[in-house]
């Protein structure tokens, strides 16, 4: 697939503010620094997708953004900051909660974690948590090309079995870098419009 327009449409925190037209709608979940940004950015085919940058101590937004009119990709806040408050972490959650359990347009939930290390605790409980609530996950293992090849497989190994990976679901080796998983990770959202 390619993107010819990307834009943001809203900033949302509650339901009434997620945007009306029923878009199939992507969310992407990571933790902070795994390279969202720069999957989107890949996806897009672009160097900047005007995003809104979300900070500790930022206010934590769900990000909408329209694909040519034909989806969306909801950028989920990173999970995992150390410093965040308490309180901070609880309002993150409930807000990530709502919209990823009651959100009719949501189709699947793009996870994306560091092939470089194990998954971490943040990671098994969001896909444990998208599988509890049966909600269709599309895995990304990015930074491979910060690994040589040949490790590659073992690295695999490792993201399917800490997080044991139910059949059927897919984790696509990718590279934000040399663009290594771009078309399959297109095919899979595809595979869920
Ligand atoms: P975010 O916080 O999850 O949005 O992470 P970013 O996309 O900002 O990436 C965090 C850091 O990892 C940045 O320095 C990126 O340049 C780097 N990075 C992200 N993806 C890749 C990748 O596939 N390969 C390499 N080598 N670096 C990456």
């Amino acid at each position: 697939m390619k993107i010819n327009h990307s834009e943001i449409v809203i900033s949302a925190v509650r339901p009434e503010q997620y945007p009306e037209g029923g878009l199939p709608e992507f969310a992407l979940a990571g933790r902070s620094n795994v390279g969202k940004s720069s999957f989107i950015n890949k996806m897009l085919g672009r160097k900047g997708l005007a995003r809104i940058s979300s900070k500790p101590g930022k206010t934590q937004t769900l990000n909408f953004y329209d694909l040519d009119q034909k989806l969306m990709f909801v950028d989920v806040p990173g999970y995992g900051f150390a410093k965040v408050s308490k309180k901070e972490r609880e309002a993150w959650g409930k807000m990530i909660e709502t919209y990823l359990t009651d959100r009719d347009p949501l189709k699947a939930v793009v996870q994306i974690v560091d092939l470089r290390h194990p998954p971490s605790k943040d990671d098994i409980m969001m896909y444990d948590f998208l599988k509890h609530y049966e909600i269709p996950v599309i895995l990304i293992a990015t930074k491979a090309d910060k690994i040589p090849k040949g490790k590659w497989q073992k690295h695999m190994k490792i993201v399917y079995s800490a997080l044991q990976v139910e059949e059927g679901d897919k984790v696509v080796l990718f590279s934000s870098e040399t663009g290594l998983g771009k078309e399959e990770a297109w095919a899979a959202i595809e595979s869920f419009m």
